[in-house]
Parts: structure tokens; sequence; C-alpha cells
């Protein structure tokens, strides 16, 4: 099924001059969830996969489905305060200013091999952060793995020496 008549461009969200493409076309349509899933794991080279991280918010809709399929188990990486237990901290550049991920500390055991999830890769500033996150518990990225990807941001660069896989490209 193809996929990119379901992705809304919208202009100037969140703010002046930014073109964000709209996923929830996409996730209204149960067709092309399932779809999107059965396309998205196709993707995966080495489905030995022992845990899905996905980035919030819009990594979590695909993220824990692919776990579910996977048979991984499935880690939420959140922006700070949200996660209850002990966390590590990754912080990363945005346009303007920084944010941060965290991602508990038992999340991820040592020598596990992680898909990480996305909805987009833009800049790749998020994704970077969360494969630190990953490593820095020991865990190994076997795949980044995104819904879409716009490519003239070049986050792929940021990637470097990672598998990178998008379904969909801008
Ligand atoms: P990056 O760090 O690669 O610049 O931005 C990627 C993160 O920002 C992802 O977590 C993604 O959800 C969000 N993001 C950036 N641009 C878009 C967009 O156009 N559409 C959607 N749905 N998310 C975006």
């Amino acid at each position: 099924m193809d996929l990119y008549k379901y992705i809304r461009n919208i202009e100037h969200f969140p703010k002046a001059g930014v073109h964000f493409k709209d996923i929830t076309p996409l996730l209204a349509d149960s067709a092309a969830m399932e779809s999107c899933v059965e396309q998205l794991l196709a993707m995966i080279e080495n489905q030995k996969i022992d845990k899905v991280a996905a980035i919030e918010s819009r990594g979590f809709f695909f993220g824990t489905l692919l776990a579910q399929k996977l048979n991984a188990g499935f880690v939420p990486v959140r922006k700070p305060g949200k996660l209850p237990y002990k966390t590590l901290k990754e912080p990363y550049q945005l346009e303007y200013g920084m944010d941060a991920l965290e991602i508990h500390e038992d999340a991820i055991l040592k020598g596990e091999r992680v898909l990480l999830h996305d909805d987009v890769l833009a800049t790749g500033g998020t994704a970077k952060a969360a494969c630190n996150l990953i490593e820095g518990l020991g865990g190994v990225v076997v795949q980044c793995n995104f819904l879409l990807e716009i490519e003239f941001l070049n986050g792929i660069k940021k990637l470097q020496n990672k598998p990178v896989k998008s379904l969909l490209k801008f």
C-alpha cells in the first residue's frame, strides 16, 4: 500500500517557517496502520531483537506494535521528568536551545540488541541522543528505523556507522 497519501503537510507548525509532516491521517486508517507495521517490519534485516526503544511521543504509536510483532520488549525514551524510576539523561541541541531525553537505568541489559524507532528523522539530534542512552546502558543499536525521513536535513549524518532505514522519504 502506498502510504505517502496518508501524510499531511502542515505549514508553519509548530512555528513559522516549519513544514510539519502530520502522521495522524495514517493513524486514523486501520488498513494503512496495518500495512505500515508490515512495511516497517520488512525493513528490519536481522530480526533478532531484544528490545524496541521508541522516542516520546509519536515514536510510541508504532514502537509498541513493532515490539509485539518482534517478540521484543518495549522501552520508552522520554522527555525529562516523565519516567518514575532512576534514569540516565542525555542533553541534545535543538535549532534554538537544548532539550534532553531520559531512559530508565534498568531498561536495557548489557549486550541486548535494540531497534530504535521514531516517527520522523529530521536533523537527527533526537535519534542520536536516544542512541547514546541505549549505548550508555550497554545496549547495541542494531538499526534506527523511522516512518519518514526529511532528507534535506541530513539527519542520517548524525547516525553515522549505524544502519538507518526510513519507510517514506521527503
Ligand atoms: P530531529 O531531532 O531529527 O530534528 O527531530 C526529530 C524529532 O522531532 C522526532 O521525535 C519527531 O517526532 C519530531 N519531528 C520533527 N519534525 C517533525 C515533523 O515534520 N513531523 C513529525 N510528525 N514529527 C517531527
